[in-house]
């Protein structure tokens, strides 16, 4: 094998390069660092003699590639050649240092020629160049091909590769190949631009082979057949990129997770923080005991509420936690209910349970009771209730210091935890904090919430994970695409750190150009408004450059009222979540609850199929009485807002009909009060049911504005609950029905001459936007920390490029979403894939 000397002025630089070029190649290669003068060599300068050795060193028969640094290094690289009594196959190139070692060593550890390294290492700027200028450098053109001398056989591989061909998967090719007695020719299907030897790193970086694009290896030669084989197999393990610690959950969706829940890469070490629930145990108390439990209860209350309101005051007086702050007063409310209380005291006086037993089994069948909720936003709330009772359970003796106040690293570090809760989070916030992998929790849940609105990268539902995640030294993953990797190798680390910095990069590039229109390459302008929910949320689509609200979810706004608000209390409420927002349009949506939920004052009987139930317009309609305050209201505010409404569930044009009634209704009321509000006004319908779409075309004649709730509508079209833990598969609003049914609404929405927005999570799907676009969708309402992501996703693409997709993928007979998103990503591999912006 050929080997390597990299010569620098500062040793520890060589030394540094060295060990760069081993760990990405592989320690069998003969490389060896030469530089630095004086005692232990730490002072800037090189000497020929230490050159000659180094070289001599390296004992291989195939040649010695030297590579240096400036000036002297040059000089004394030649001396040292003309010191050796017969001179050795030894070349000297004059390629940048750490490129050209890199390039070098991986083609010598293909076995090629000191030829061949060192053209590789004189061309290591190229895949560089090509990457920043989007240009090639061409000076040497590309090299000749060898004409095969036998019959060719030819394979075409998807790359799923993250980042592509890179550098370490191509060395694992060029190893591969070069066992092997054969002639192998390589070409960017995808992409085009004539066929490269596949023995030449420089050859294949050219190519520029990204994620989705197909390569297509002509082979020939005695071991063919092997080859194709091997390739294939290279191919299907990520070319190696698929280290046995890396799970890539986005390609097991719908099995056991991890889910991905807030984007961004992190690295750090584990940091497990367990219950306290384990602890507790289940004998009786003797009967002299009980009071004493009684009163261990009534301090470990007293204490957490006590604690509860400091940190509640604490994290209000922080700007960016209201949020928090809100979720910690929600706790100290469960803490305060005399029911919970008056029940862990029964259990303790009548069943002689200790206060702990007796305080967990109540909050945990609580939290039961809410985890069986239909919603699967209030159904995921659950949590706060286990983490309510872990806090109180943290302050009885013998429990103190489990997790109440975990002393936390001062070194880079990942959460570990069975499900994240307010006060978890507000107690691990820190400077090194750099992700969350939660064993439980799936994307709805507050602590997703809070993760995502803090910019924490996070995943969920990582159960299955929960030993190694627990044992791992080191951990790393992407919030976005749910890849996990446990001690991952050094050569990963090192790429996933270069992920980190490029998200950073992109992120602020984005925000800068956050605030301007979204344009298409063509000219087509697409309004990105957000989706809000508090007053938290309006104010941050006021930063990310949101052109408007585009759904107001009003459901978590009125989860303060105990009883039925009336008219002026809801104009008060929308009216204090609006004060930060200007006169851009505001799409307020009627109040969409369903049958199951716990608004005491809408709530009905329970129902076997909650999502098939009473919920959204269906509500509203059994209860005028409540339906005419909140229109009233509505329109009061639409006096002095730019507010448009929006009916939820809608499944045929008889509910919109009565709808118009009680708008004229409450309208003849306001006039007679003689009240102040807007008439007419514009009030759409959401398209989430597959009937809402089938008669779209006929509910068009009497709706100004759609907006098409793709959360619903998936689950609807592909019969499988939206938050179903086991159906990740059909939760996808690419699957092929869904695309269809989108298209066949954008066209009869246009026909119509009927404004068609989307505002359900598919809008933020980066594979998604080319799909809407085409379709002609061009209104999105995403979450506010999508904003500036979907603004650059849609600048990256031409209309009639999607348009042309689309058309094409509606003529192939697609049967999975995946399928569709292979689609998508191999026509347009210029769209970055992005994430969230926190
Ligand atoms: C939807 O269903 O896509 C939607 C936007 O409404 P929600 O998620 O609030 O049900
Ligand atoms: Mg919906």
């Amino acid at each position: 094998m050929v080997g390597l000397v990299l010569v620098s002025h500062s040793r520890a630089l060589a030394d540094a390069a060295t060990d760069l070029v081993r760990r990405t190649v592989g320690s069998e290669l003969p490389i060896a660092a030469a530089g630095g003068v004086g005692e232990g060599r730490a002072e800037l300068g090189t000497d020929a003699l230490d050159i000659q050795s180094a070289i001599q060193g390296l004992r291989t028969t195939d040649g010695v590639l030297v590579l240096m640094d400036m000036g002297s290094a040059v000089l004394s690289a030649e001396t040292a050649l003309d010191l050796f009594d017969s001179r050795p196959a030894v070349r000297l190139c004059a390629a940048p240092l750490v490129e050209g070692a890199v390039a070098a060593g991986i083609q010598a550890q293909a076995g090629s020629s000191l030829e061949t390294v060192t053209e590789a290492a004189r061309r290591s700027l190229e895949p560089k160049e090509e990457q920043l200028n989007g240009e090639r450098i061409d000076a040497a053109g590309p090299a000749p091909l060898r004409v095969p001398d036998r019959p060719e056989e030819v394979l075409e591989v998807e790359i799923t590769n993250p980042h592509g061909l890179h550098l370490r998967p191509v060395s694992r090719l060029l190893a591969v190949l070069s066992a092997l007695d054969v002639q192998v020719t390589l070409e960017n299907a995808t992409m085009g631009g004539g066929r490269v030897q596949a023995d030449s790193l420089v050859e294949i970086s050219r190519l520029q082979l990204r994620r989705g694009h197909l390569a297509r290896f002509t082979v020939s030669g005695r071991d063919a057949a092997k080859a194709l084989a091997q390739i294939r197999e290279l191919a299907e393990r990520r070319f190696g990129d698929d280290a046995s610690t890396q799970i890539a959950a986005r390609s097991s969706a719908g099995t056991a997770g991890p889910v991905p829940i807030a984007a961004g890469t992190a690295l750090g070490r584990p940091f497990v923080v367990e219950g306290v629930r384990r602890m507790v145990s289940e004998a009786a108390v003797p009967e002299e005991d009980v009071s004493v439990q009684l009163a261990v209860l009534a301090d470990a209350l007293d204490g957490a509420v006590a604690l509860l309101q400091a940190r509640a005051e604490a994290a209000g007086e922080r700007a960016a936690s209201e949020n928090l702050a809100s979720l910690l007063w929600t706790q100290r409310l469960i803490l305060e209910d005399r029911s919970i209380r008056e029940r862990a005291r029964k259990l303790i006086r009548e069943q002689r349970h200790s206060a702990a037993a007796a305080w967990l089994e109540v909050t945990d069948e609580v939290a039961r009771h809410q985890a069986a909720a239909a919603d699967p936003y209030l159904r995921q709330r659950a949590a706060d209730f286990r983490d309510a009772g872990e806090l109180v359970l943290q302050r009885m003796p013998g429990f103190a210091g489990a997790t109440a106040s975990p002393v936390l690293p001062d070194h880079p570090f990942i959460l570990v935890c069975e499900e994240l809760s307010p006060s978890m989070f507000d107690q691990v916030r820190s400077p090194y904090l750099q992700g969350i992998i939660q064993f439980a929790g799936g994307p709805n849940a507050h602590g997703a919430i809070l993760a995502r609105s803090a910019g924490i990268p996070c995943l969920g539902t990582a159960r299955l994970h929960a030993d190694r995640l627990r044992t791992a030294g080191f951990l790393a993953f992407d919030g976005r695409t749910g890849e996990l990797w446990f001690d991952p190798p050094p050569d990963v680390t090192a790429d996933l750190r270069e992920r980190q910095v490029r998200e950073t990069r992109v992120r602020a590039s984005r925000s800068v150009r956050a605030k301007e229109t979204a344009v298409t390459r063509d000219g087509i302008g697409v309004t990105v408004q957000a989706n809000v929910g508090t007053a938290a949320e309006v104010e941050k689509a006021a930063l990310a450059g949101a052109e408007g609200i585009g759904l107001f979810r009003t459901e978590i706004l009125f989860q303060e009222f105990a009883a039925e608000p009336g008219e002026d209390a809801q104009l008060a409420l929308w009216s204090e979540a609006l004060a930060s927002w200007d006169d851009r349009p505001v799409t307020v949506r009627l109040l969409d609850i369903g049958g199951d939920k716990p608004l005491s004052f809408l709530s009905g009987p329970p129902e076997a199929n909650p999502f098939l139930g009473v919920r959204g317009i269906r509500l509203l309609l059994q209860h005028r009485g409540f339906l005419g305050s909140h229109l009233r209201a509505l329109l009061r505010l639409a006096h002095r807002r730019n507010v448009n409404l929006l009916v939820p569930m809608v499944t045929d044009g008889h509910e919109l009909r009565i709808v118009a009634g009680e708008l004229a209704r409450a309208h003849e009321n306001l006039v007679s009060r003689g009240a102040d509000h807007r008439w007419p006004v514009t009030a759409g319908a959401m398209v989430e049911t597959p009937s809402s779409a089938v008669l779209l075309a006929s509910l068009a004649a009497n709706v100004p504005l759609f907006s098409i709730g793709t959360n619903d509508l998936t689950q609807y079209v592909l019969a499988a609950e939206r938050g179903h833990p086991s159906l990740r598969e059909y939760q996808d609003g690419l699957h092929p029905a869904l695309v269809r049914v989108l298209h066949r609404v954008a066209t009869e929405g246009a026909a119509a001459g009927v404004p068609v927005s989307v505002c359900g999570e598919l809008a933020a799907d980066p594979e998604a936007i080319p799909i809407l676009v085409g379709a002609g969708l061009t209104s999105l309402s995403v979450a506010p920390g999508s904003v500036p992501m979907v603004k650059e996703a849609v600048r990256q693409l031409s209309r009639g490029d999607c348009q042309r997709a689309l058309e094409t993928l509606l003529n192939e007979s697609l049967t999975r979403g995946e399928e569709v998103r292979a689609f998508v990503r191999q026509h347009f591999p210029e769209l970055v894939l992005g994430e969230q912006d926190g």
